[in-house]
């Protein structure tokens, strides 16, 4: 008998998560400099790091010697003011990523269950999976949530439904009142975590204030990250606002220092630069104009996307995707989410965007 193989089987059957490619690795494996490389795979910012997170990371790496807040006090300080919550009702995670593990290795146990939709993010049965407890996956409609078949879908021993609002890999979006509608249908034991990564790329007339939610439905956790919007993907900040009963719950099963210091001092310069955010939500707005209207004469189906990528019907995107890697172009296949012939594209900058639709047009003939 190998170690390997005393592994409980439910971490044994895990599927790995596909990252995006690094840049560094096309560039060895296609002999290609690495500036003449486009990454637009993980949903970055490409305006890169404000400069306020930035002066504040570059202090704070001053003092990186020693142990971070493990309270994260002035971040907590920082959200509770922005948002008008109370500090006791955060957990701040390594990435929202880390929100994610810490509400899974909260809440469920072999003998539990967890909802969630087909085609929404990976980590939601990775995060499931590997605490033992079973995946209950409701069919998608039109490539989104289909939010009635979810709560019909609770089972007695359900503890947690995840939600990606909007969606990734398919951008899609569902409103404030429906998803009102269904937290007034989930059982109040059932945690909804409703995983806002993209939040704040919404047009003003798709927000909606989950956090006015949280007093009437103490079973609601908001999720959120400072990875895509904020530029801050590569120090991993994200945060959890909930009941103060559960973020408690959570403070206790995540590792006492979840989040780095440098992390923590970004995330909290990060937070107050609005003009970076609003400078973010401009060129996305317009890149996904540029990259829809290509695929417009292309001829290529997408899905109208409310994130900061789109994902495109291609045909054979293995096919496509290994084009376009030659043409030193990185975007992201997505037939592990069962999308065989679609290939999901982050918004870049302008230039970025067009070294896409170039590549992308000879990829096709
Ligand atoms: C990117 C993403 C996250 C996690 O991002 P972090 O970098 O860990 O903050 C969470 N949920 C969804 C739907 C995402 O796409």
């Amino acid at each position: 008998m190998s170690v390997a193989s005393r592994a409980p089987a439910y971490i044994r059957s895990i599927q790995p998560y596909q990252p995006g490619k690094p840049i560094s690795e096309l560039a060895r494996e296609m002999g290609l400099p690495e500036a003449d490389i486009v990454k637009l795979a993980s949903n970055e910012n490409p305006l890169g790091m404000g400069a306020k997170a930035r002066a504040a990371a570059e202090a704070a790496i001053r003092e990186a010697f020693r142990y971070p807040d493990g309270g994260a006090f002035a971040l907590k300080a920082a959200l509770a003011r922005k948002f008008g919550v109370d500090a006791a009702q955060l957990v701040i995670g390594n990435g929202s990523n880390d929100v994610l593990e810490i509400a899974a290795q909260t809440f469920l146990a072999p003998g539990t269950s967890a909802v969630f939709s087909q085609y929404s993010f990976a980590v939601y049965p990775l995060a499931t999976n590997a605490r033992g407890a079973r995946c209950i996956q409701v069919p998608a409609q039109a490539y989104g949530h289909d939010l009635d078949a979810m709560a019909a879908a609770i089972a007695p021993d359900t503890r947690i439904v995840f939600i990606a609002n909007p969606n990734n890999p398919t951008g899609t979006f569902v409103g404030g009142a429906a998803l009102e509608a269904f937290l007034a249908k989930v059982p109040e034991d059932v945690l909804v975590v409703l995983d806002e990564a993209y939040t704040e790329f919404l047009e003003p007339e798709q927000r909606y204030d989950s956090l006015a939610w949280l007093a009437r439905f103490p079973n609601l956790l908001v999720s959120r990250t400072l990875c895509k919007a904020y530029g801050l993907a590569g120090l991993r900040v994200g945060y959890a606002i909930a009941h103060p009963d559960v973020a408690d719950l959570m403070n206790r099963v995540r590792q006492p220092f979840n989040v780095s210091a440098v992390a923590l001092a970004a995330a909290e310069a990060a937070l107050g630069d609005d003009d970076f955010v609003a400078r973010t939500a401009d060129i996305n707005r317009r890149g996904k104009q540029q990259l829809t209207d290509a695929f417009a004469s292309l001829g290529l189906e997408w899905i109208p996307s409310a994130g900061n990528f789109v994902t495109v019907r291609v045909g054979d995107a293995a096919a496509v995707n290994l084009a376009l890697l030659r043409q030193g172009v990185i975007v992201r296949p997505i037939a592990g989410y069962g999308m065989p012939e679609w290939l999901r594209v982050s918004i870049g900058l302008p230039e970025e965007n067009a070294r896409f639709i170039t590549a992308l047009r000879n990829a096709l003939g």
